[in-house]
């Protein structure tokens, strides 16, 4: 069954992009609404709240909510409140449960996100399947055309590297897991881990050998320098970047490490998985027939097009099992003016979301190395207790960490791991030399300008390579 929701996903996703106006995509988008707003109000105790009239014109009178509401009151999120927060914890502190479904009807992932405040996430079954379905057809929008299908299959086995936080339960390492069995009959895919030290695996990857790469753009960054340094081997032919914004450094480091590789950017969160994917003209276009997207300032007006807005509200028009509507995400999005080439009816966007930095740490034999951020956010998760953290990179090779505890629970306990996990983390990538000071604090320091939280940075510049 998920296999049929799987491609009737995908088949319908090809089909919207490729054959339906503006005007009738709008249509859509608003059947689509109305058909979640409903099930929303008569199923999920905190919609039906705060849902007065389900019509899809209305969404602007419903408030929006942030990820600090949802856990709060996380079991009236949950669609029949089929699902509690102590089963959802329970479910995703054991490993074992990774890739597996909670009583069969539910994907649950975690996510630090763009506040650090540790969530959990609920996908119903059925909405999983279209989702992955959705996002692989975005994502190779173009290339499922008759020819190049039967060149993707003729002849070999398709080899896909989920670079990726593996080992719990993330969003991407989540999708990593989904393979539809006919999937698996001319591709192999497989999860190495951004936690591993970078040798290993620049080791693996050499003797995989991927035709497609994903992984976050700070990381594939760190592998363009491996492959301009001779040290990693690869030629992939398509290399997909999430969960991150891409730099323009980024962007040329990884297009002059791998030319032949087509390099296709997704902007999407664990509470949505797929808000937007690039096009072959290299426009990222917003996927308005998946989700809800409204641009908003500060005090949450609806910004104009061509303005950056301070936040989004997202609805997800998928997922039944927890109903997100107007899910405040702290990225600043711009809605661009005009027609892409590529002839697809969604708008083109321009995402700047969370920047984390990534740190040059001097290792044991003098020589800079890399840090990106997801690895360090990695270490933070499943900690029981943790509510928010930051980590800091104060001057060379000195770290802060500074997390909000909470008060039920032992903060020492709590210290002495996250000093652990950290000091393991860096002697397996030949840092020993390191100054940690790692402490509880009432409330984590934001930026002096604009109000983001920004949970990895680093106040010492980047050396010259
Ligand atoms: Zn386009």
């Amino acid at each position: 069954m998920s296999l049929i929701r799987f491609l009737g996903a995908a088949a319908g996703c090809l089909y919207r992009e490729r054959r339906l106006s503006r005007a009738r995509m709008v249509e859509v988008q608003r059947a689509r609404l109305a058909a979640l707003l409903a099930h929303a109000k008569a199923t999920t105790p905190i919609w039906s709240e705060r849902i007065e009239d389900p019509d899809p014109s209305k969404l602007d009178r419903i408030a929006p909510i942030t990820k600090t509401e949802l856990m709060a009151r996380f079991d009236d999120t949950i669609a029949n409140r089929a699902l509690t927060l102590e089963q959802a914890r329970a479910f995703t502190e054991e490993p074992a449960n990774v890739g597996k479904l909670y009583d069969g009807r539910f994907v649950i992932a975690t996510t630090s996100g763009t506040t650090g405040r540790v969530g959990f996430f609920v996908t119903d079954r059925d909405a999983w399947a279209r989702l992955n379905g959705g996002l692989l057809a975005r994502i190779l929008r173009h290339r499922l055309v008759p020819h190049e299908i039967i060149r993707f299959c003729w002849g070999r086995r398709y080899r896909m590297a989920m670079t990726i936080a593996t080992g719990g339960h993330y969003i991407t390492q989540l999708v990593s897991t989904f393979q539809p069995l006919l999937a698996r009959a001319f591709m192999t895919m497989s999860a190495f881990s951004v936690t591993s030290p970078l040798e290993q695996t620049v080791a693996k990857l050499n003797r995989y050998r991927p035709h497609y790469l994903h992984s976050y753009p700070t990381y594939v960054e760190v592998l363009a320098q491996a492959q301009l340094a001779g040290d990693l081997a690869i030629d992939p032919e398509f290399v997909s970047l999430g969960s991150e914004p891409v730099s323009q450094l980024a962007r040329e480091t990884i297009r002059s490490a791998f030319p032949n590789a087509e390099v296709s950017e997704t902007y999407g969160a664990t509470e949505c998985l797929t808000i937007g994917n690039q096009c072959k003209h290299k426009n990222l276009h917003l996927n308005d027939d998946l989700c809800v997207l409204e641009p908003v300032d500060a005090e949450g007006r609806p910004v104009p097009v061509g303005t950056p807005s301070a936040k989004v509200y997202v609805t997800n028009l998928e997922n039944y099992g927890q109903p997100l509507i107007r899910y405040v995400l702290e990225d600043s999005v711009t809605v661009l003016e005009g027609d892409c080439a590529c002839g697809a009816a969604f708008p083109m966007i321009r995402v700047e979301g969370r920047s984390d930095d990534t740190f040059y740490l001097e290792d044991d034999g003098g020589a800079f190395r890399a840090f990106p951020p997801v690895p360090f956010e990695v270490l933070f998760l499943n900690l029981r207790g943790l509510l928010q953290y930051q980590l800091v990179h104060e001057a060379q090779n000195r770290l802060s960490i500074r997390y909000v505890v909470d008060p039920e629970a032992d903060a020492s306990a709590l210290n002495a791991e996250l000093s652990r996990r950290f000091t393991t983390y860096f002697a397996d990538n030949h840092v020993t030399r390191i100054d940690l000071d790692v402490a509880p604090v009432d409330a984590l320091e934001r930026q002096a300008r604009g109000h983001k939280l920004r949970q990895v940075y680093s106040k010492v510049p980047r050396p010259a390579v």
